[in-house]
């Protein structure tokens, strides 16, 4: 049986929200350009995947997705839609305000858009806990990983990057073309890196101004790392590391 909201009746619907014992993922990404070999999608992508398969080991309910983010910086290139954080806010806030009614009052935001979802999904889920009682867990890929991807010999932290093309490669090879990637090694910039394994990395972030990302765009096709050290395997490993962090997430609230 999938563990997708959508795909139930309100019956199978009841039965599952018992057997999740409360517990529901919403998948969040976003639709921005990903660089010439990942399609705009992959943000959302990633999400999903992590949630469906750590949903399969525990019963949580996955529901649609947010497939929108916070993406001014990538305007630049076709195919992104970027959404005001202030609505993404009120829009999550719905979402859980709903799915709270009907009894799933434990609720991971999975987040495949790394630093620019968090900022907003703090401030929703704090007013969540807040007013409508709910227990909310953001599980972000790029900090729960942060132990292993040393030894996967990951570069930094940039944009459709190693660490998301590999990511991809595992779980949706058809959508990845590798020979289009084109690498733009990402520059040191001391106290201003949004990397999670970085020691000094501050949290002072602010998406790239359209200056940046234009050249990004003209260099790399819109790519900042280097997505042509991208391997299946390591993504298949990445991403194992990480399920198994979401279903210990999803256990200890169940
Ligand atoms: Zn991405």
């Amino acid at each position: 049986m999938s563990c997708w909201l959508q795909t139930k009746s309100w019956e199978e619907a009841k039965i599952a929200i018992e057997k999740s014992k409360g517990v529901a993922i919403i998948p969040v990404g976003s639709v921005e350009q990903h660089g010439l070999h990942l399609p705009v999608g992959t943000d959302t992508y990633v999400a999903m995947t992590l949630a469906e398969e750590a949903a399969g080991r525990t019963d949580a309910i996955v529901v649609p997705p947010v497939w929108f983010g916070w993406s001014p910086h990538h305007m630049v290139l076709p195919g992104t839609v970027t959404i005001r954080p202030e609505v993404l806010i009120e829009l999550t806030y719905d979402i859980i305000k709903s799915l709270s009614e009907h009894g799933l009052k434990k609720i991971i935001l999975i987040n495949g858009h790394r630093i620019v979802n968090v900022v907003w999904m703090q401030i929703c889920a704090q007013r969540a806990q807040t007013d409508l009682g709910v227990t909310i867990k953001i599980f972000d890929p790029a900090y729960m990983s942060k132990d292993i991807v040393g030894s996967l010999g990951f570069g930094p932290v940039g944009h459709a990057e190693e660490v998301e093309t590999s990511h991809m490669m595992a779980r949706y090879p058809d959508l990845v073309h590798l020979e289009k990637a084109v690498d733009n090694p990402i520059k040191d910039t001391p106290l201003y890196s949004v990397d999670p394994c970085y020691t000094h990395d501050t949290l002072c972030y602010v998406p790239s101004t359209l200056e940046h990302a234009r050249h990004a765009a003209k260099v790399s096709g819109g790519c900042t790392g280097e997505p042509t050290k991208s391997d299946a395997e390591k993504g298949r490993i990445y991403h194992e590391h990480l399920v198994k962090n979401l279903v210990s997430v999803i256990q200890s609230l169940q």
